[in-house]
């Protein structure tokens, strides 16, 4: 009985701790924890050229963590959730790895065929009414037309590297929840996944893209996942100045599953 009584105290104490660190969150990310943006934004913002978080050449963040990512693995499996036309995808497809994304914009998608002089084949995809999939089977990219909330294991396997840069960061902060599942959902069991995040003072700007404080990544995946900050950079320019901010730092986390061959 007495033992009964303890383990259902220590349950309190966790689930009341877990409360106060939500609501800590929360209160952290201030008025950008209320902030939605539909899909509709987006596409507009594709339709009007107002892409500025693209960028033209490969991510440093991504060129300088490669090998950490890899970890001495080849030929593998690459997830991009809300991928842009980032040219990130062919860079890794040229060095011989395999490329899924998600993206709503079918301008986007198809932008970014054109722009890389890859020609692409177009299909609708069963699974996701109104979705469709355009593949480049040569270099084996293939990019999902759809919400990525409508995106699951069951449509693409598992992968084994996954790059969010403009991704978590470009959800709606009241989705990270499920965006945190649906990506632990998708990593296979030597999954490497390299996340990009930003600290800024949310009072300054209002996204996107959104802050993402440490305290979040760590509460959204260390049930399941180890979670290593790699590097922490002062990312600020005249672009973040303009958005009104006097500081602005990136953060590189790798995060792996528990247990998993892929944690060291
Ligand atoms: N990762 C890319 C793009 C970042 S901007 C890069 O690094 O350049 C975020 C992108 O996500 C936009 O292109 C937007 O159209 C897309 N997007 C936003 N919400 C989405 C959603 N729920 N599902 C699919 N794509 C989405």
């Amino acid at each position: 009985m007495r033992a009964t009584g303890a383990l259902f105290f220590s349950l309190l104490c966790h689930v009341a701790a877990d409360r106060s660190a939500q609501v800590n969150i929360s209160r952290m990310l201030g008025q950008q924890a209320e902030r939605v943006m539909v899909l509709g934004e987006w596409e507009e913002r594709w339709e009007q050229g107002r892409i500025g978080f693209h960028q033209p050449t490969v991510h440093k963040m991504l060129e300088m963590n490669l090998d950490k990512v890899l970890n001495g693995r080849t030929g593998v499996r690459f997830f991009f959730p809300l991928c842009g036309k980032a040219v990130d995808m062919k860079w890794l497809a040229d060095r011989g790895h395999s490329v899924v994304g998600v993206e709503i914009s079918e301008k986007g998608i198809r932008q970014f065929f054109e722009e890389n002089n890859m020609t692409f084949s177009e299909e609708p995809v069963p699974e996701i009414p109104g979705a469709k999939v355009f593949k480049n089977p040569e270099k084996n990219i293939s990019l999902y037309q759809c919400d990525l909330f409508q995106f699951s294991s069951s449509i693409a396997g598992l992968f084994g590297a996954i790059w969010d840069r403009g991704s978590l960061v470009a959800i709606n902060p009241k989705d990270r929840e499920k965006y945190a599942a649906l990506i632990v959902s998708l990593m296979d069991k030597d999954c490497r996944y390299l996340l990009d995040t930003f600290l800024y003072n949310p009072d300054q700007y209002q996204g996107p893209p959104f802050f993402v404080p440490g305290e979040q990544v760590k509460s959204l995946f260390g049930s399941s996942c180890n979670v290593e900050l790699l590097q922490s950079v002062d990312a600020l320019t005249d672009r973040q100045r303009d958005w009104g901010l006097d500081s602005f730092t990136e953060n590189i986390h790798l995060v792996t599953l528990k247990n998993s061959s892929a944690a060291n």
